[in-house]
């Protein structure tokens, strides 16, 4: 019995001379590890449906033990973001949004918002100049999975939604102008506060 997939490869580990460990995530399953046996040979039909970044469709003999390796029957790929690891800053952001996604969720919990979002991100990479831009918007985006819930609507402060100024890290949102302090007038205020609470002491 097989089960079929759609997923992108975002881990790659040597295993003997000519297979691999591959992580991908799936539409279906969320993150999944199988054996990939004799993926380096260059008669393995395989070999293209594993590369790093792609989006394959896998058959898999899914493995329901926990101390037992799912393996790899046969995979197809459906989309190569190869150009992605010809240049070795875009391969930076691509194991940056990779490694941020494996560490977001569990094995096998199907996460469909996810993976549109890595898809996208990834997508935009090879299509985009700004490169930063998309992996920026792709951290804050993720950090949902990571508990936090940046809001990026409006002033975290006043709720304004004109003269957005910066972001605050602190506050997880956006600070307008009117709401922005220099660094030297917050530090000056924050002393008040301290004399304040020592004269009750
Ligand atoms: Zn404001």
């Amino acid at each position: 019995m097989t089960t079929k997939v759609t997923g992108i490869v975002i881990n790659k580990q040597s295993y003997d001379d000519d297979s691999e460990i591959i992580t991908v995530f799936t539409k279906e399953l969320g993150k999944l590890a199988f054996f990939a046996p004799g993926v380096w040979k260059i008669t393995s039909k395989n070999q293209y449906a594993v590369q790093w970044l792609a989006t394959s469709a896998f058959e898999i003999f899914l493995s329901y033990q926990a101390n037992k390796l799912s393996k790899l029957k046969t995979g197809n790929l459906l989309i190569t973001r190869i150009k992605l690891t010809q240049n070795y800053y875009d391969y930076l952001l691509g194991t940056l949004l990779c490694e941020i996604t494996e560490q977001a969720v569990e094995e096998r919990s199907a996460d469909l918002k996810l993976y549109d979002l890595l898809a996208t991100a990834l997508d935009n990479l090879v299509a985009w100049e700004d490169n930063l831009s998309v992996v920026i918007v792709f951290m804050l985006q993720v950090l949902k999975w990571y508990g936090l819930q940046w809001n990026l609507t409006m002033c975290k402060r006043c709720g304004g939604k004109h003269n957005i100024k910066t972001i605050s890290f602190i506050e997880e949102g956006y600070i307008c102008k009117n709401c922005y302090l220099p660094t030297g007038l917050g530090r000056i205020k924050n002393i008040g506060v301290l004399e304040k609470n020592s004269e009750i002491e």
